[in-house]
């Protein structure tokens, strides 16, 4: 189907300050165009809300901790199975999995495409395990998708900024990113997995040192990882999960870390973990105002909230501690999984539940987070899938911030005894518009992303395009999109999966200092398990994206 015509639906496009407007969607060979002829192929959405395909920002799909996560909770997948679609594209073979909290690749992607979502990063690929990241993201239809690289606790990172040598800190960046097909640098408690896997049981502040010269800290990581985002252009900010997620008090930890960044542009991802303040006895309480204050007036700070959903999670993260101090509190079953030189891996299965008191913080303090932004493009939806809650209740998660009604009778239901000095419970009236759903699930992840062809429906965007039936309960309408457009293809029509084009990989390559290599190779000689040579992931099936031009201190590919 290369053209095609989406005709009469009620657009919102807010990239391109289209707010609720009638009008007709043309797409040829896979872009958006002025106008198609008569002959194109038409999707009748008169009467319905019509949206650029859904941009998820922050999800675990494609790791090595996913498949971890996967071999931990087959139970989760006996209750769920997923028979394979009866697609009509004869071209591509049909695929069952399972479901679950964390399903199969293949069921991933349909179930992603059936919400309307058509663009899913992973947030946290070890680059050891690049290779299987791109396998299973080659196994997950329909979407393009890609990955983020942990870097926060790479040992020769350390090394580097240990000797003092920050800017072959980043030309090492660029390599591995290169090296990897990764998207973009993610940061995970900077410092504190590998003082962890040391031994360390304390908490990680700002300070804290490591290594030998006083000059690693969280700190240094962070400045290092920001500024090399910065310096080599990459398309989206490094991405950061703050040290002490989870603790009660992290709030403090949270916002020392946007002071010492400020200015420069950051994304700090899940904020509602890191959202906590405490009681001087050391008890949890919201710390979501404060934080959303310093936010809102921070122009060069984005965020996506992780917003808690009750019922059941799998928490899977590279911050091995937080996993190791769930297990202890929680008894349930725990994997860890130390990534050699790189980072760290665990996984504890988890259950949000309305009656227990923390959960009902996290379930607030998100809702604060998403009620009291001043800025819906840098403040955008995630439930940091699958640990706050699976990605399929994202249509929930809708309501709840457009229905105020629901949001209260939810309110009374939860358990209230750590949610005083709560704005939640002090009766926020706010209730997000079509407009800004558009912006928090789209527009804005896209754009915070860098990527200039997604999250909008004007002349040149990705033919990337879901079709809502609007109905009295929004959370049904976001459920279950009447029509899913990817690059130009219909792949949901009248609410069913009928075609599963393979998505494409958003990747980049910046250029790089050639003379970094050999420290790298060094590197690899002396520690690793793997040899310099069978590290790269080498050429990936789609191009690299294009960055702003940069010029490397010297040689460059
Ligand atoms: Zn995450």
């Amino acid at each position: 189907m290369t053209q095609l015509r989406i005709v009469g639906g009620t657009v919102y496009d807010p990239l391109n300050d289209i707010d609720g407007e009638v009008r007709d969607i043309c797409i040829d060979a896979g872009r958006v165009v002025e106008d198609v002829p008569p002959t194109a192929a038409r999707v009748d959405a008169r009467g319905m809300i019509v949206m650029p395909g859904g941009v998820d920002i922050h999800s675990h799909v494609a790791s090595g901790a996913v498949n971890v996560a996967r071999r931990l909770v087959p139970e989760a997948h006996a209750l769920d199975p997923a028979p394979a679609p009866a697609l009509i594209d004869t071209a591509v073979i049909p695929r069952s999995g399972v479901g679950g909290i964390v399903p199969s690749t293949f069921t991933t992607g349909y179930r992603y495409a059936g919400l309307g979502y058509t663009t899913v990063f992973d947030a946290a690929v070890a680059p050891l395990m690049a290779r299987v990241a791109h396998g299973q993201l080659d196994d997950t239809p329909i979407v393009d998708g890609g990955f983020f690289a942990l870097l926060g606790n790479d040992r020769l990172l350390l090394d580097l900024i240990d000797g003092g040598e920050r800017e072959r800190a980043r030309e090492y960046v660029a390599w591995l990113l290169g090296a990897t097909g990764a998207y973009a640098i993610k940061v995970v408690n900077p410092g504190g997995v590998e003082l962890w896997k040391r031994g360390s049981r304390e908490r990680t502040e700002l300070d804290t040192t490591l290594g030998s010269s006083g000059r690693v800290t969280p700190r240094a990581i962070l400045e290092t990882l920001v500024d090399a985002a910065g310096a080599l252009d990459l398309p989206h900010a490094t991405h950061i999960h703050c040290n002490n997620l989870g603790l009660p008090g992290n709030a403090a930890t949270t916002l020392a870390t946007m002071r010492t960044l400020d200015g420069r542009r950051a994304h700090f991802t899940h904020l509602q973990f890191h959202s906590y303040a405490s009681t001087p006895d050391g008890r949890w309480r919201s710390g979501a105002r404060e934080i959303i204050e310093y936010v809102n007036d921070h122009p060069s700070i984005s965020a996506d909230v992780g917003q808690v959903m009750f019922g059941a999670a799998a928490t899977l993260t590279a911050d091995a501690p937080v996993e190791y101090l769930l297990h202890k509190s929680s008894g349930r079953k725990w994997a860890n999984v130390d990534i050699e030189l790189e980072t760290g891996c665990g996984v504890v299965p988890h259950e949000y539940r309305e009656r227990a008191a923390v959960a009902a913080l996290q379930w607030a303090v998100g809702l604060e987070l998403f009620l009291l932004s001043a800025d819906p493009w840098r403040i955008v939806l995630s439930t940091d899938h699958p640990n706050g809650g699976s990605f399929m209740s994202y249509p929930r998660l809708i309501r709840l911030l457009m229905d105020r009604t629901y949001r209260d009778a939810q309110l009374r239901r939860v358990e209230s005894r750590l949610l005083a000095g709560s704005a939640l419970t002090d009766g926020l009236e706010r209730e997000y518009t079509l407009r800004e759903i558009a912006i928090v699930t789209r527009a804005g992840p896209a754009r915070l992303l860098g990527l200039r062809d997604k999250g909008h429906l004007g002349v040149g965007a990705d033919g990337d395009v879901t079709v809502y039936a609007p109905g009295d309960d929004v959370a049904r309408t976001f459920a279950s999109p009447r029509y899913v457009v990817k690059g130009g293809t219909v792949v949901v029509e009248e609410g069913e999966l009928r075609r599963a084009p393979p998505g494409r990989r958003l990747h980049v390559r910046p250029p790089y200092d050639r003379a970094i290599t050999h420290e790298i190779r060094t590197h690899f000689d002396q520690y690793a398990t793997v040899r310099f040579e069978n590290f790269p992931v080498g050429e990936l099936r789609d191009a690299p994206s294009a960055l702003a031009t940069r010029t490397p201190s010297a040689g460059g590919r």
